[in-house]
C-alpha cells in the first residue's frame, strides 16, 4: 500500500498561457482563466477541434443532442462567419464498462453492441443535421496508440503499475492539477492499490472472462480519460486550439486529460481552449441522465418536433447556459421560426408586388445596419446567440411594423433596404444551420397533400356537375383547371376521375 502525506490542490497558482497565432476577434469563456479571453488560434487555415465523443452503449438522449448541436452551431460560425477552416476530430468508446454490462444482458459480444449504436448516433446526428466530424476514431481500433501513450507516462514517472495490475495515472507527480476548476482543499486520502485516492486508472487489468487486450502490463483495456487525450494527440499532436464536451465532463474528465497530455508532452499547456456546453434539464426536474431513467431519445424527441425547431430551441439560450426543456419551450422555438419563415416570405411578397406597402428605404436601411451590427457584437462575444435571436427578432417587429402600417395601393417605388434585412434574417439563419427559406421548407412538405385535397375537392364538385347536367359548374372546374395549367400543374380529368402532375 502506498501512501502519501497532503496533497492539496488549490487552482489559483495555475495560469492559462494565451497561445500565438490569428486573432480571431472573438472573446470566449476560458474556465482556466475564468474569464473571457481572446480566441488566438495556431493557424486560421488550420484550425484544430476536438469532441468527446459518445460510449456507444445505448440510444443518444435529447441532452446529448443538445450538445451536439450547440457545438455544430458554433464549428458552422468559425467555419463561415470567421472563415477559420476548421478540421474536427471525434473519439468514440467502442469499449467500457457499461458496454460490457449492456452486452451481457444483452447475450451479445460487446463489439455487436458498440457497432449498433454507433450506427444510432450517427442516424441522430444527421436527423438533427450536425456535420458529421471530419475525423472519427474508434478506441479498439488504437489500442497501440493508447498503450504507447501509457508507456511513455511511465517511462517519465508520471504513472506506475499497481498492485492490482492496472496502470495509474500519478497526480501527485503532476503539478498543474485542478486546473479546470475547483476540486476542493482536502488531502486526497490513500487507498489499497493507488498511491493517492486522486490517481486515476490509464489501463485497467481485465477481470476473469472479461474482453481484454494484451500489453506489457498484463491483459486489460485503457481507462476512459486516456482514450481521449491518446486519440486527440495521435492527429492533432501537442497542442489543440480547441476540445469540447459537455459541462459533467470538465472534472474529471477534461481535468485527467490535460494532466496526462501535459506530462506526457511536457508542456505546460495542451489544450488551449475548453468548450464547454451547459445541461440539458426537464422543467421541474432534475439533470436528465441514464442513471436517473429520466430521459428522452432524440428519436422520440424528433417524433414531437422538428430538428429546425429543436435547433432553435439550443439557439435560444447561451450554449453555456443551462437549458430548461419542456413542450412549451419547444412550442415557442417553432413559433419564432415561424415567424422568421413568414417575414421572409412577406419580404418576398412585398418585392413581388403581392403586398403593397409605402416603406422609407433609409428608415429600414439604418435597421438593417443596426442589426447587423448587433449581430457582430453578439457572435464575437462568446458565440452569443440568444442575443442574435433577440436582435432578429426586434429587426422584424420593425420591419413589419412598418410593412403592414402603410399599406397603400398607390405606392410605384420599392425599398430594396426590405429584401436586405429579409436577407440579413435568412443568411443568419442559415448560418446557424436552419433553412427559413419557405419554398424550401415547410410549403414544399404539405404541397404535394395541398394538391390531393384540391384535386378531390374538384372531382367530387366535376362529378356532382356531371350528374346535375349543370353546366356552370363544369365551366367553373374548367377554369380551376386552366389557373393550375399556368403555374404548371396539369390536371387530367379522366371520365368522372381526375388525375395531377
Ligand atoms: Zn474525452
Amino acid at each position: 500500500m502506498f501512501t502519501r502525506n497532503c496533497l492539496i490542490f488549490t487552482r489559483n497558482s495555475h495560469r492559462w498561457v494565451k497561445p500565438n497565432g490569428h486573432d480571431t476577434g472573438i472573446k470566449v469563456f476560458n474556465c482556466t482563466a475564468r474569464t473571457k479571453v481572446p480566441l488566438i488560434v495556431k493557424n486560421k487555415n488550420l484550425v484544430t477541434w476536438y469532441t468527446c465523443g459518445p460510449t456507444v452503449y445505448d440510444s443518444s438522449h435529447i441532452g446529448h443532442a443538445s450538445c451536439f448541436v450547440k457545438l455544430d452551431i458554433i464549428q458552422r460560425l468559425l467555419r463561415h462567419y470567421f472563415n477559420l477552416n476548421v478540421v474536427t476530430v471525434m473519439n468514440i468508446t467502442d469499449i467500457d464498462d457499461k458496454i460490457i454490462a449492456r452486452a451481457n444482458t444483452a447475450k451479445v459480444p460487446p463489439k455487436e453492441l458498440a457497432k449498433k449504436f454507433e450506427a444510432e448516433f450517427w442516424k441522430d446526428l444527421d436527423a438533427l443535421d450536425v456535420r458529421r466530424p471530419d475525423c472519427v476514431l474508434r478506441v479498439t481500433e488504437n489500442m497501440d496508440v493508447i498503450k504507447n501513450f501509457i508507456r511513455e507516462l511511465i517511462d517519465k514517472g508520471k504513472a506506475y503499475k499497481a498492485g492490482d495490475n492496472s496502470v495509474y495515472f500519478d497526480v501527485g507527480a503532476y503539478d498543474n492539477y485542478a486546473k479546470l476548476q475547483n476540486i476542493g482543499e482536502d488531502a486526497p486520502e490513500p487507498s489499497k492499490f493507488k498511491k493517492s485516492k486522486m490517481d486515476f486508472a490509464l489501463w485497467k487489468a481485465a477481470k476473469p472472462g472479461e474482453i481484454s487486450w494484451v500489453s506489457e502490463w498484463g491483459k486489460g483495456r485503457p481507462g476512459w480519460h486516456i482514450e481521449c487525450s491518446a486519440l486527440a494527440g495521435h492527429v492533432l499532436g501537442p497542442e489543440i486550439d480547441i476540445h469540447a464536451g459537455g459541462i459533467d465532463l470538465r472534472f474529471p474528465h477534461h481535468e485527467n486529460e490535460e494532466a496526462q497530455s501535459c506530462a506526457r508532452y511536457c508542456r505546460p499547456q495542451w489544450v488551449n481552449y475548453w468548450l464547454h456546453t451547459g445541461h440539458l434539464h426537464l422543467k421541474d426536474s432534475q439533470k436528465m441522465s441514464k442513471s436517473l431513467h429520466n430521459t428522452i431519445s432524440i428519436s422520440s424527441m424528433l417524433e414531437d418536433t422538428t430538428a429546425p425547431a429543436f435547433r432553435m430551441a439550443c439557439l435560444m439560450s447561451h450554449y453555456r447556459s443551462r437549458m430548461e426543456y419542456s413542450n412549451e419551450f419547444v412550442i415557442t422555438a417553432s413559433k419564432v421560426l415561424q415567424n422568421y419563415i413568414n417575414f421572409v416570405d412577406n419580404c418576398q411578397n412585398y418585392l413581388n408586388g403581392y403586398l403593397k406597402a409605402d416603406v422609407d428605404n433609409d428608415t429600414v436601411s439604418k435597421l438593417v445596419v443596426e442589426s447587423a451590427n448587433k449581430i457582430h457584437s453578439a457572435l464575437i462575444d462568446d458565440f452569443n446567440t440568444s442575443e442574435v435571436i433577440s436582435t432578429i427578432n426586434e429587426l422584424i417587429s420593425a420591419v413589419n411594423s412598418i410593412l403592414h402600417s402603410s399599406r397603400t395601393d398607390l405606392c410605384d417605388t420599392k425599398s430594396v433596404a426590405v429584401i436586405a434585412a429579409s436577407n440579413l434574417v435568412s443568411s443568419t439563419l442559415n448560418m446557424f444551420g436552419i433553412n427559413v427559406n419557405k419554398k424550401q421548407s415547410s410549403v414544399c412538405d404539405n404541397y404535394v397533400e395541398v394538391m390531393n385535397i384540391l384535386n378531390d375537392f374538384r372531382q367530387s364538385i366535376r362529378q356532382l356537375g356531371i350528374s346535375n347536367k349543370d353546366k356552370n359548374v363544369l365551366e367553373l372546374c374548367d377554369k380551376v383547371r386552366d389557373n393550375l395549367k399556368s403555374i404548371g400543374i396539369t390536371i387530367k380529368d379522366h371520365g368522372k376521375m381526375s388525375s395531377w402532375s
